[in-house]
């Protein structure tokens, strides 16, 4: 990772396998709709998994699929990263269920009791926390290969909401389970802290930029952290979709809509990058870096 970035990702991992993305930033890989073509259809699964989802969503079972961990694409981005075949074969026991999104699902929310940890495994979320008007405040935005959930560990009940930004899939890491077996696989145990560790750096750092830095400078960081997090993940850094609202990018970045419109426009007229939509091409990343750490 280039240490002149503040970027808000910790861990520089390495996708061996990555699931290509289209020039219009959809997955070529088996984004299954689980909609439509579910092993098991579910409409309700809050009543097997103890959370509320408020859209149908669908809950299948890994072993249906025969995809488990030692088989996934994004393993070395995800929790097992670097475990040892038979701890792989172990998690792949832990991990038997996965849940498809379709954007908008809300996956737990605020106040729910905390059961489980969940890998995005496609698509992307954002997790909102209500502000004190009683809005929801963007608190996170996590992509393929992070962790949700991490919130609910300290009072076992989770702390914000979790909300999918486009059709995802997570799989479900039951946390008693998953727990006990990084009890006697120490490097499971290892990875979770390396988890909840990026988690607080990541909030750390949001709370520098809220806290210090000006407008245009967050937005640059925004942008430069997503650039990172993309070419962790295998995929272009100069060229993305923004999987956010300018409305939720404000939230997250604690600006208004205008602000972020403007910036955009203003970024752009200066050849910083190109935007259509929610399509972005970053045309001077070092200048962006440059920006990002000049307060
Ligand atoms: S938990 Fe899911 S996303 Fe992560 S490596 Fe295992 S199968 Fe893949």
């Amino acid at each position: 990772m280039d240490q002149d970035c503040p970027s808000w990702s910790a861990l520089p991992l390495v996708l061996r396998d990555p699931i290509p993305m289209t020039s219009h930033g959809q997955y070529t890989a088996p984004l299954i709709d689980l909609h439509q073509n579910s092993a098991r259809a579910m409409p309700t699964p809050a009543h097997r998994l103890g959370r509320l989802i408020t859209a149908p969503a669908t809950v299948i079972s890994i072993r249906a699929l025969r995809a488990h961990c030692s088989k996934c694409s994004i393993r070395e981005l995800c929790l097992p990263v670097g475990l040892e075949p038979e701890a792989l074969r172990q998690l792949d026991a832990v991990v038997t269920d996965r849940i498809g999104l379709k954007k908008g699902d809300t996956l737990y929310r605020s106040g729910e009791p905390f059961t489980a940890l969940y890998a995005i495994r496609l698509g992307s979320c954002k997790t909102t926390v209500l502000a004190e008007d009683a809005r929801a405040q963007v608190s996170g935005y996590h992509m393929l290969g992070d962790l949700l959930g991490l919130d609910g560990i300290a009072h076992e009940r989770h702390a914000c909401d979790a909300v999918a930004l486009e059709d995802s899939e997570v799989c479900v890491l039951p946390f008693r389970k998953l727990e006990g077996l990084a009890r006697s696989v120490p490097a499971l145990q290892r990875n979770l802290h390396r988890f909840l560790s990026r988690e607080l750096i990541r909030d750390q750092a949001l709370l520098l930029l809220l806290g210090t830095m000006p407008a245009e400078e967050r937005l640059a960081a925004f942008l430069v952290n997503l650039a990172e997090r993309y070419r962790e993940r295998g995929y272009s850094s100069s060229a993305f979709m923004l999987r956010m609202s300018r409305d939720e990018i404000g939230s997250y970045l604690g600006l208004k809509l205008e602000t972020v419109s403007r910036l955009f426009s203003r970024l752009r007229e200066r050849g910083l990058l190109e935007v259509r939509g929610r399509s972005v091409r970053l045309l001077d990343l070092p200048a962006l870096k440059q920006l990002a750490k000049r307060n």
